[in-house]
């Protein structure tokens, strides 16, 4: 992972998310632990992989296949084909991301997906005439400029709006987020009515607008749920509709989450590994939080060649098309 680009470092939600909310050990290793290797530039890459579950890579199987229906559908094929092509796509990125987790819990297998998907293009063929799909897997990047008062440099906000979409009803434009959960629909909708990640990248869609001069409405967000589930199918949606005031709020709390994040590394510059540790201290109670934590042998045993052994580098990159 390079941390910076044109001179700026990048911050997208997942990182935020993970290295100043959760935990700031679980940060140190994601983002700035040397990790050994180079990448094809001879540069170290830093960080550690943050290795996800079955559940994370069935939902970048349902994620493809959402962006090839809503892809085929822009390019004007027909609702059928349309379907078939996201059904190729989820099988194909099934046998990717999916074999590698044995044995497959059966609400993770391949019929139960290709299910899964199907039903949500059935459940949803109606409202979705409404949403006129103008790309997916969008990629941002907008520089924040932190005012005065707040002290502290310049820095991207990068990331990747599953869906952009023109609402016809309202004539106004809206991004799309797409979850899947194991848990509640219900629930997953609320915690996205009130979540950082839809007000950041409205305020980026609006932000990008504006320096185009392009004078599009971007009002919100479509928040999507598919249930994964051995058995019924389940899906949830809901249009949140996001003010210019919560999207200011995001970007002052944006802004004071990386400047703390900032600080925190200035505080463990030049120091050796043990006192490093203590810097960024450990938050326990998030170790078994959503499954166990990727970094828990390097908290539990300690850093050391046999626990680093399993980590491959960091190579996010928030602007890679899945
Ligand atoms: S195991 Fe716990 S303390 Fe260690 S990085 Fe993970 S969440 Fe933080």
């Amino acid at each position: 992972m390079k941390i910076d680009f044109q001179g700026f470092e990048w911050y997208d939600n997942s990182t935020l998310t993970l290295i100043e909310d959760n935990c700031h050990r679980k940060g140190f290793f994601y983002r700035e632990y040397p990790s050994g290797e180079t990448d094809s530039n001879g540069e170290e890459i830093i960080g550690l992989e943050n290795k996800v579950g079955p559940g994370a890579d069935f939902g970048t199987c349902c994620h493809a296949a959402l962006t090839t229906y809503y892809l085929q559908k822009l390019s004007g094929v027909e609702e059928n084909d349309a379907r078939m092509s996201a059904i190729a796509r989820f099988a194909e990125k099934h046998e990717i991301h999916m074999s590698g987790h044995e044995p497959l819990a059966n609400k993770h297998s391949l019929a139960r997906g290709i299910e899964m998907v199907d039903g949500y293009f059935e459940r949803f063929c109606i409202e979705d005439t409404d949403l006129i799909p103008l790309d997916m897997e969008l990629g941002f990047m907008v520089l924040v400029e932190p005012t005065e008062e707040y002290d502290t440099p310049p820095f991207w906000y990068i990331g990747k709006a599953d869906g952009f979409f023109q609402r016809t009803s309202f004539n106004d434009y809206v991004v799309m987020e797409t979850k899947t959960t194991g848990g509640g629909v219900d629930r997953e909708i609320m915690r996205l009515q009130m979540n950082r990640q839809p007000e950041g990248y409205v305020w980026a869609f609006r932000a990008m607008a504006e320096m185009s001069n392009m004078p599009l409405e971007v009002s919100g967000c479509v928040a999507n749920v598919i249930g994964v589930k051995a058995r019924e199918n389940d899906y949830g949606r809901d249009i949140i509709n996001i003010s210019v005031n919560q999207t200011d709020h995001w970007l002052r709390e944006t802004i004071w989450k990386v400047k703390r994040w900032r600080t925190i590394k200035e505080q463990a510059e030049g120091k050796g590994l043990s006192d490093m540790l203590a810097v960024f201290d450990r938050n326990t109670s998030h170790c078994t939080a959503y499954g166990l934590c990727p970094y828990y042998d390097l908290c539990n045993y300690g850093v050391s060649r046999a626990t680093l052994r399993s980590f491959g580098p960091n190579l996010w990159n928030p602007l890679e098309r899945e």
